[in-house]
């Protein structure tokens, strides 16, 4: 069939590439293109912007090139071109050969994404005050990798609050929307043993290019990097690091604590990792612990009522991994017994868990850890004193007491200093308030609640 009106060239060679790959990858990269222009040797395909042309260019050129030829009968050379009304703007982009590094296309690099949960998508991931920041970076990485603001990303934040899940999500996301050609994704430990196998079968050369050509790079726990000796390591690490912002390719990190507290990570990478964005990732406040087992119960086909939520919403607050291990024990045993999950059930189930949590952080627990973070002695927090540095002291563990323990508020009162019920509930709800505005307190906060659990 020939076709030599543009548009309608274009709408033709639009349904073949249509079927040639998945939906929304198409809807993402073909649905604000048009046909420009054709003549007896050249198809003009216009673009929205020279993000898209140049993913045009790298990723489906060879597809788009052997469509519009089999329509026309004859071979073109396709161009890509931004356009204001009918005139052309840059850049010009044409074909391959000139537009790719030399070395970029020798190189075969083999994706690493093999080792991605499939269960760590940006869908499966709950959105709350915690993470919503972090949540936010990670889709403006996919969606316009390799920019310098945020790269690096760093997502940093304590064990089980969704680092990696939200990583994994990145690179899940990446891959669906073609927005990067080649990805790894390798926790620190891999990257490590990988570099020590590289040394000892002398291929460090393979090692380097392996992981200097690729689109995305994210490498998970970068602590790792801090334990032992690991010079060589970092080294390493740095030059992948310069090589990959260089050319201007994403890189994503995650670690347990913001880098300039790693102690034992070369000043050079702690300085080019907060080049980027830093995005931090706080314990989960109520409602989001309500909304991820709601969440997590509805994946598991578990249907778990108000009271049961709110049970566990309550008592298990350190981190999200435990919430899942409550819903988990719930599916088992509903599973098994066939009965309903009441909130005596749950109470019974749970009972492991919460009890073990009850024993391991006491009211002294929390008096001790936040007298010493405060720098004022226990015996000052449960005495009459209203210097103002006591008193906020005095208020956070009460908080956290409320919080962690199951303490009832007389009982909180009577222990910090034979106080009234009603002055633990102002001061619960004082910390509260600061929390939700005073981002240093809230990382003190998680920084003490941290250390508790
Ligand atoms: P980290 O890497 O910070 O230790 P993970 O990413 O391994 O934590 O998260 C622990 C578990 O909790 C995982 O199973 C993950 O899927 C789940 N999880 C964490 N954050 C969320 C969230 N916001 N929504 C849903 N599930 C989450
Ligand atoms: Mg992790």
């Amino acid at each position: 069939m020939k076709q030599e009106d543009p548009a309608q060239l274009w709408s033709v060679c639009l349904s073949e590439l249509r079927g040639m790959m998945p939906a929304q990858t198409f809807a993402t990269w073909f649905e604000r293109t048009k046909g420009h222009d054709v003549t007896s040797d050249k198809f003009t395909i216009e673009v929205p912007n020279p993000f898209s042309g140049e993913r045009m260019l790298k990723r489906f050129h060879d597809k788009i090139s052997q469509v519009v030829t089999t329509q026309l009968g004859r071979q073109v050379s396709i161009d890509y071109h931004i356009f204001e009304g009918n005139t052309q703007i840059v850049p010009v982009l044409t074909d391959l050969p000139s537009y790719m590094p030399a070395d970029d296309r020798q190189i075969a690099v083999e994706e690493e994404t093999d080792n991605l949960y499939d269960n760590y998508t940006f869908e499966n991931f709950v959105v709350g005050e915690c993470n919503d920041f972090a949540h936010a970076a990670s889709l403006a990485v996919v969606k316009s990798p390799g920019q310098q603001t945020f790269n690096p990303l760093v997502i940093y934040g304590g064990v089980g609050l969704g680092k990696t899940h939200l990583a994994q999500a990145i690179a899940h996301e990446s891959k669906r929307l073609g927005t990067v050609d080649r990805i790894r994704y390798v926790t620190s430990e891999i990257f490590y043993s990988e570099f020590i196998e590289s040394i000892q079968e002398k291929k460090t050369k393979e090692f380097a290019q392996t992981y200097r050509n690729v689109d995305l790079l994210i490498v998970d726990d970068i602590q790792f990097f801090c334990k032992g000796h690991k010079d060589r390591t970092q080294e390493e690490f740095f030059h992948t690091f310069d090589v990959l912002r260089q050319k201007g390719k994403q890189i994503v990190l995650t670690s347990d604590r913001i880098p300039k507290e790693l102690s034992g990570l070369e000043e050079r990478l702690v300085s080019r990792f907060e080049w980027g964005l830093l995005a931090d990732m706080k314990l989960p406040d109520y409602e989001t612990r309500e909304a991820i087992l709601l969440k997590k119960a509805d994946k598991d086909g578990l249907s778990l009522s108000q009271d049961v939520i709110a049970y566990i919403a309550d008592r298990v607050a350190s981190n999200i991994r435990e919430l899942e291990g409550a819903v988990l024990s719930l599916l088992a045993y509903a599973s098994l017994s066939h009965c309903d999950i009441t909130i005596e059930v749950a109470k019974r189930v749970l009972s492991n868990k919460i009890r073990r949590r009850q024993r391991s952080v006491g009211i002294e627990d929390i008096q001790k850890a936040v007298a010493g973070h405060y720098d004022v002695s226990v015996e000052d927090l449960v005495a009459k004193t209203r210097k103002k540095h006591v008193v906020a002291a005095r208020q956070i563990a009460m908080f956290l007491c409320r919080d962690m323990t199951r303490a009832s508020l007389k009982d909180i009162g009577v222990i910090f200093g034979k106080r009234d019920h009603t002055t633990v509930i102002h001061a619960c709800q004082t910390v509260k308030k600061l929390l939700l505005n005073d981002e240093h307190l809230q990382e003190e906060f998680d920084r003490i609640k941290n250390s508790l659990s």
